[in-house]
């Protein structure tokens, strides 16, 4: 089902302004924890209870008329969740939101609400892998086809509409390359063909990034990176008015039943409780460590948003508010060999998948080919050079002099 089929009740008014949330420390200290309630605990408690038991059965009568806003049974909603959700959802200017057990759910929860068989979706040219797999693979095993354009362009979008085109989705920056759509010409162009867009937020933040103030209607994250930043829970959210995001709950997210677990989700509100000190210093210390790189014969080419280089600067500088901490370099190296020893004389990186976590990593392109596998492989694929780094929370000295002799053995 899509907004048209709703008749358009979830249609939003683009602000003209981005979100930025007001009171952040109230979001992220107290919002949605009733203290009172679990005798002035300031850590709220647990609730490691898959159901909730009801006085008298016109109290589980209620319960069932509302679901969605009543604690019955966890798989829908749990109040140590429920406080999560508050946080999230107002952290991305959001009427609501869910929280699942990962960000591959939510994106796919996303689509599969609002698309049925025929339908058609456009989707930028690289978006996270699986967001592709769910878009071609799952869904379109049951006759969902998608379009996946180059966004970096919005005539690319009105191009590629047709007459059943119901879900537009974005990734803005994308987690590799960092190509970027103009989120607000795309949300125009979408709501004037009544077609409703999704957009992965998981690179900038809700700190950084406030797609619903532009007119996008659904945003998702994968709440493993930045929004949690342990590197010890793996999920997933996704905000959006509170007609989409019931539409949602009474589809994919109680159909499929990938939920957070009660446990997931206090240790996020515990990691939240930083998000905006850890953002600060990973940006800080980004902008070191790419002014360091900018200097290095070794280092080919420095792909991340906010620096000048990149071909969408000007954009990235007008539709964000700040800067996050991944970035990729393309090493100018003769062979893999030579990214190989860069890649193992780092100390201070990880080398891992995943991002966002207190702790640097490092993800290199060539662990996906076969080892004998040439520099550049021929068109589409990405060159085997390229090394995606995650800045954490070190001193930039030590990060500094850890690239410093990993690039000397090149
Ligand atoms: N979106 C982006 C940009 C990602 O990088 C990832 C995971 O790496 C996901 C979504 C999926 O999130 P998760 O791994 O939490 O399922």
């Amino acid at each position: 089902m899509n907004d048209r089929a709703e008749g358009g009740r979830d249609a939003r008014v683009p602000s003209p302004e981005p979100r930025v949330p007001r009171d952040l420390s109230y979001i992220l200290n107290h919002l949605g924890e009733d203290r009172e309630s679990y005798r002035g605990a300031v850590s709220p408690p647990i609730f490691q209870s898959s159901i909730f038991a009801f006085p008298d059965v016109a109290a589980m009568r209620e319960s069932f008329r509302d679901e969605f806003r009543r604690t019955t049974y966890t798989r829908g909603n749990n109040p140590t969740v429920e406080i999560l959700r508050k946080k999230v959802a107002a952290l991305e200017g959001a009427e609501d939101c869910l929280m699942f057990g990962s960000g591959a759910a939510a994106i796919a929860a996303a689509a599969m609400a609002s698309v049925g068989a025929g339908d058609h979706v456009i989707c930028v040219a690289r978006p996270y892998s699986w967001t592709r797999a769910v878009l071609r693979d799952l869904l379109g095993r049951f006759g969902v086809t998608t379009s996946f354009i180059d966004g970096t362009e919005v005539g690319n979008f009105a191009q590629a509409i047709k007459a059943q085109t119901k879900l537009i989705v974005l990734e803005s920056p994308n987690s590799m390359t960092y190509e970027l759509q103009d989120l607000a010409a795309v949300a125009q162009l979408a709501k004037a063909h009544g077609i409703r867009t999704l957009c992965d937020n998981s690179y900038a933040t809700p700190l950084n990034q406030s797609p619903l103030g532009l007119g996008i209607d659904m945003v998702a994250h994968s709440a493993t990176k930045y929004l949690n930043g342990h590197s010890d829970v793996v999920a997933g959210a996704l905000c959006a008015s509170e007609a989409i995001i019931r539409q949602v709950f009474k589809g994919p997210y109680m159909t499929c039943g990938a939920i957070l677990s009660p446990h997931d989700a206090w240790l996020m509100i515990r990691g939240l409780r930083t998000l905006q000190i850890r953002m600060q210093r990973i940006a800080q210390t980004t902008r070191e460590v790419i002014a360091f790189l900018h200097d290095q014969g070794k280092v080919e080419k420095i792909y991340f948003p906010h620096d000048a280089s990149h071909p969408q600067f000007g954009l990235a500088q007008a539709q964000m508010q700040g800067a996050s901490g991944l970035l990729t370099i393309a090493l100018r190296v003769d062979d893999v060999a030579g990214v190989e020893r860069f890649c193992n004389a780092l100390k201070r990186f990880l080398m891992t998948v995943s991002w966002g976590g207190y702790e640097s990593l490092m993800f290199p392109v060539c662990v996906v080919y076969p080892s004998n596998a040439p520099l550049h492989p021929p068109a589409g694929g990405a060159s085997l050079n390229l090394v995606r780094l995650s800045i954490g929370l070190e001193e930039p000295d030590v990060l500094i002099a850890d690239l410093q002799q990993a690039l000397a053995t090149i």
